[in-house]
This record gives C-alpha cells, sequence and structure tokens, in this order.
C-alpha cells in the first residue's frame, strides 16, 4: 500500500507493442513522440531538427511522407538518426509500403482509407515483412462519411466506432502490432473518445488533443485533456500538439508527465511565483536556472523559493533547495542551501546561479555513478551464482 494512496495511478492493462526499440503499451513507460515540420526530401534539415528532438528527450519521431521523394529521403533519414522513426502516411498505401521498406519503425496509416482489401493486404505484408507497427490514427476533422451520417457530427461513439472499424480491418489481415488514436481539438470530445476507446479494446493508446494552437493554449489544453485521461491511467505514448517549434512539445510532454510523476526526465524545479518577501529575484534566477540547466536529463529536482514562508517545506522534498534569506535591498550571504533536505550552507545572491548550476550537476552525476555501480552489480551477481 502506497505512503501516498492519493498519488497513485493505475495504468490501464494493454498489449505491448513495438515502435522500433521502443515499447508501447503494457508496463513501458509513457512513451513521448513529437514530429517533424521540415520538408521531408530536404534530408540535411529534417535529420538537424530530428537531432534536436533527439537531445530534448523524443522517444519517437513522425515524419510526413506525401510523395515518392519523402519515401526516398526517408531511408537517409533514418540512417543518421538514432530514435525510431514513424511515417505519416494518408491514402496512398505505396507510400506505406515504400517507408517500411525505407526503415520506418511504424506507419500512421488508417487501413479503411487505402481502398481495395488488396492493397491493405500489401501494406500489411510489408509491415510484417520490415517489423513496422502502425497507428491507426482517427481524427474528429476527418471521420468517414457513413459515420458522419450516422451520428450527424463528430462525437465520441463515432470515433470509436471508426477506430474500431479500422481495427477490425487490420485483425482481419492477422495484424495486432497497432496502437490507436482519437484525436480532436475540443477537449471534451478528445476525453470522451479515449475512454470510450479505453473501455472497448486493449489496444496501446496514443494521447493527443490535436490542433491545440500555440505554445501558450496548446499547453493549457494538452496538459488539461490528457492529464485528465492520464489520471485515470489512460494512455500509453502522448503527442503535444503546438503551433510552435517541435522541440516545446517534447519539453511539454515531458513537463505532463513529470507534473503526474508518470516520468522523470532533466531538473523539476519548484519555484514560487515570488512577492514583496522575496531575497531575491526568483523569476530571473529561474528563469535563467532553466535555460543553464537544461543540458541535464537525469531526473534531479530543485526547489527556488523566494523565502523561508514556504522554502524549508519544499526544500524537505526536492534534492537541492533554496530559500531566500534576505531582501531584494539587503542582499548578502543570507540565502539558505538545503542538500537532500537538510540546511547545509548559504549563499550570496550574487553566486547562486552558478553555484546552483555546480550543485545540481553534480548531484546528476552522483546519481548517474549510483546507476551505473547497480547495473554493474546486476550483471556481476548472476554470473557469481553460476559460479
Ligand atoms: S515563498 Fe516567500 S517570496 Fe515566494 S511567494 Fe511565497 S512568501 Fe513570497
Amino acid at each position: 500500500m502506497s505512503e501516498r494512496p492519493y498519488r497513485v495511478i493505475r495504468r490501464r492493462p494493454s498489449r505491448q507493442i513495438h515502435v522500433g526499440s521502443v515499447p508501447v503499451g503494457g508496463d513501458a513507460p509513457i512513451s513521448v513522440q513529437t514530429m517533424t515540420n521540415t520538408i521531408t526530401a530536404d534530408v540535411a534539415g529534417t535529420v538537424a531538427q530530428v537531432r534536436r528532438m533527439e537531445e530534448a528527450g523524443a522517444d519517437i519521431v513522425r515524419v510526413s511522407c506525401p510523395d515518392e521523394d519523402s519515401t526516398r529521403a526517408l531511408r537517409q533519414i533514418v540512417a543518421q538518426v538514432q530514435v525510431p522513426i514513424i511515417a505519416d502516411i494518408h491514402f496512398h498505401y505505396k507510400r506505406a509500403i515504400e517507408a517500411a521498406e525505407a526503415g520506418a519503425a511504424c506507419l500512421r496509416i488508417n487501413p479503411g482509407n487505402i481502398g481495395a482489401a488488396e492493397r491493405v493486404r500489401e501494406v500489411v505484408k510489408a509491415a510484417k515483412d520490415h517489423g513496422c507497427s502502425m497507428r491507426i490514427g482517427v481524427n474528429a476533422g476527418s471521420l468517414d462519411r457513413h459515420l458522419l451520417e450516422k451520428y450527424g457530427e463528430p462525437n465520441p461513439e463515432a470515433m470509436v466506432e471508426s477506430a474500431l472499424e479500422h481495427a477490425r480491418i487490420l485483425e482481419d489481415n492477422d495484424f495486432r502490432e497497432f496502437k490507436i488514436s482519437v484525436k480532436a481539438s475540443d477537449v471534451f470530445l478528445a476525453i470522451a473518445a479515449y475512454e470510450g476507446l479505453a473501455e472497448a479494446c486493449d489496444y496501446p493508446l496514443h494521447l493527443g488533443v490535436t490542433e491545440a494552437g500555440g505554445t501558450r493554449i496548446g499547453t493549457v489544453k494538452s496538459s488539461v485533456g490528457m492529464g485528465w485521461l492520464l489520471k485515470k491511467g489512460i494512455g500509453d505514448t502522448i503527442r503535444v500538439s503546438l503551433s510552435a517549434d517541435p522541440v516545446e512539445e517534447v519539453k511539454v510532454g515531458f513537463d505532463i508527465l513529470k507534473a503526474l510523476d508518470l516520468r522523470h526526465r532533466g531538473v523539476r524545479i519548484v519555484s514560487c511565483p515570488s512577492c514583496a518577501r522575496q531575497g531575491f529575484d526568483v523569476i530571473k534566477v529561474v528563469e535563467i536556472l532553466e535555460d543553464r540547466l537544461a543540458h541535464i536529463s537525469t531526473p534531479v529536482s530543485l526547489s527556488i523559493l523566494g523565502c523561508v514562508v514556504n522554502g524549508p517545506g519544499e526544500a524537505r522534498e526536492t534534492d537541492i533547495g533554496i530559500t531566500g534569506g534576505g531582501t531584494l535591498e539587503k542582499e548578502g550571504a543570507a540565502n539558505k542551501v538545503y542538500i537532500s533536505g537538510v540546511p547545509d550552507h548559504n549563499i550570496g545572491n550574487a553566486e547562486m546561479i552558478d553555484h546552483v548550476v555546480a550543485l545540481v550537476e553534480k548531484k546528476a552525476a552522483e546519481i548517474e555513478a549510483a546507476k551505473a555501480a547497480d547495473t554493474m552489480a546486476d550483471q556481476i551477481a548472476p554470473q557469481t551464482a553460476a559460479e
């Protein structure tokens, strides 16, 4: 029994598939994905963008393949990046076959849109031959006409029915290595559709609130929609959709998972909004630290609080903590530094940023060293037992 039962999330049991080396569903960590917005045929530009996404922590990247030039480029792109690549295909079954041959780890394609049954068979064969999984992606904005006629509008029932129709086509071809999304730009519709689908099948679910808007509103809508679902245990991989640099999508995706304690990557900063009691300029310090600590991928928690009102309490729960001690006007070496929740030493405002960066880097190195030692011990133990 957890010490804090209100923080427990019981994930919906789902079957596990693979997108290249990344497991999706089952007990796999919830993966974060994004999508390139370069011209796919521009190999250098696309590879450069995928590498930036990799640096930000993306587990999976999707690339549009609207034409033959794109699927040709895909082969070169896949060869130059580490992260598994999903080929985004609409309608053209030949692009799907080419993408599978070019090394795509997964095809995002709706089998019901491909046309004749023979074409579906060919795509499934290509996927099987090349170890590709698939994603069925139902979108409220492009629902099949017969479902719109039946339901009158894109409602949750229509979206779930559409997803299951596409799924049945793949099942009839003896193919079950797929995940499903039922995206909508309306948060209520997306939530209800995913809840319905989660009940109706055990396929892994790719979450997304689509066409969510620019960075601020898109982040809010994605956090509300996906946060609700993830808290209920629904969702195996997520994509935040923003009209912004796709690297932001990765950052926001991880922040949503971090907020729900579902995954940890990089420095998690707890900070106060600041007020007249602050002993240093909290907003400026946090802004600079976010930037200076962006290179750290090891999970480290850091609290930056302007004064003793909430500083010591938050510092007790984080790896490194700073609590403002003086006042903005009368600064001195008055800010308290906490290490592993315990008051350790003081630091002045002028040295604080460099000092915190050094402390966090040191902590991250210690965590990595301990992890490496554990892995080594795990590897040695079976050998010793066998001797
Ligand atoms: S922690 Fe202190 S400085 Fe920060 S908002 Fe609260 S009272 Fe103000």
